[in-house]
């Protein structure tokens, strides 16, 4: 049996998913990925249940969207707000589809974002939170967030430092219309196992820690982390939500930077 610490990241692999272009592709590929999920779960003795799947369809075309929810799929994630709320306008027949926006927000994009999104996995600010609520209260309507930790102590990444999260959540009750589920975070994006896989523990740690004396109503029971490249570590250190892209729709073609803040890619202002 393979030991837990022989399990490697896969970012390699990612830029040759070839595009999923029928709906036989992206049935095979969410089998796929889902025999990935399980065989984890079975190496860390975990039951596949538990763990939820997210498919990112960020940069694919409205057609392929049309194509992933033919094979099943019924929440998408888009990390671009003006994006996903294009996307989400032109789908408006497909009644059952609903949005996860998994990156940055601006205060400026909250209001799109209470229109339309039952999910939001990157709250990393108060003035957000404060926006957010104010434009969920208007449109009577409520949101399942995640708070971004920064685990990787990137500069370029988004996210609150660990060290900031306790102070944060106990804010988080004066906002009725954010129902907090739990943590999310991007690991560092490298090729060896032992650089990835402390980020993960450090997500799971700090939710355990926070978990203890939580405000009421705050329940910190999701720990969304792991992508195409390094889902199964992830999974291996608990992960609840996986939020996987390209080993389901396809490499993607534009570069990462314009989606995602990495190394050398300066994360844009906040207004
Ligand atoms: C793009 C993205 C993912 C998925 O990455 P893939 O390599 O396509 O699996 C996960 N999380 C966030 C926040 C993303 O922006």
């Amino acid at each position: 049996m393979q030991s837990l610490s022989e399990t490697q990241p896969r970012h390699d692999k990612c830029g040759r998913y070839p595009e999923a272009v029928t709906v036989e592709d992206f049935q095979s590929n969410l089998a796929a990925v889902r025999a990935r999920i399980e065989a984890a779960c079975r190496r860390a003795g975990r039951d596949p249940t538990e763990v939820r799947l997210l498919p990112v369809s960020k940069t694919k075309p409205e057609a392929s969207l049309r194509q992933a929810y033919a094979a099943g799929c019924r929440l998408l994630g888009e990390n671009k707000v003006q994006e996903a709320f294009g996307k989400w306008k032109a789908m408006q027949d497909l009644a059952d589809l609903r949005w996860s926006v998994i990156g940055h927000l601006q205060t400026n994009k909250t209001k799109l974002v209470a229109q339309f999104a039952s999910e939001f996995q990157a709250l990393d600010s108060m003035r957000v939170a404060e926006a957010l609520d104010r434009r969920l209260q208007i449109e009577g309507r409520s949101l399942d967030v995640f708070v971004q930790v920064n685990t990787s102590s990137e500069a370029s990444k988004y996210g609150l430092a660990p060290d900031a999260v306790s102070d944060f959540i106990q804010e988080l009750p004066a906002f009725s219309a954010l129902r907090v589920r739990g943590l999310m975070t991007l690991a560092l994006f490298a090729a060896e196992a032992e650089r990835v896989r402390p980020c993960f523990v450090l997500l799971r740690e700090l939710r355990d820690r926070l978990r203890q004396d939580a405000p009421p109503g705050i329940v910190l029971d999701e720990l969304s982390m792991g992508m195409s490249g390094d889902f199964e570590i992830a999974i291996e250190e608990g992960a609840t939500v996986v939020r996987v892209g390209q080993a389901i729709f396809g490499a993607r073609t534009s570069p990462d930077a314009y989606y995602w803040p990495g190394e050398g890619n300066p994360k844009e202002p906040s207004i």
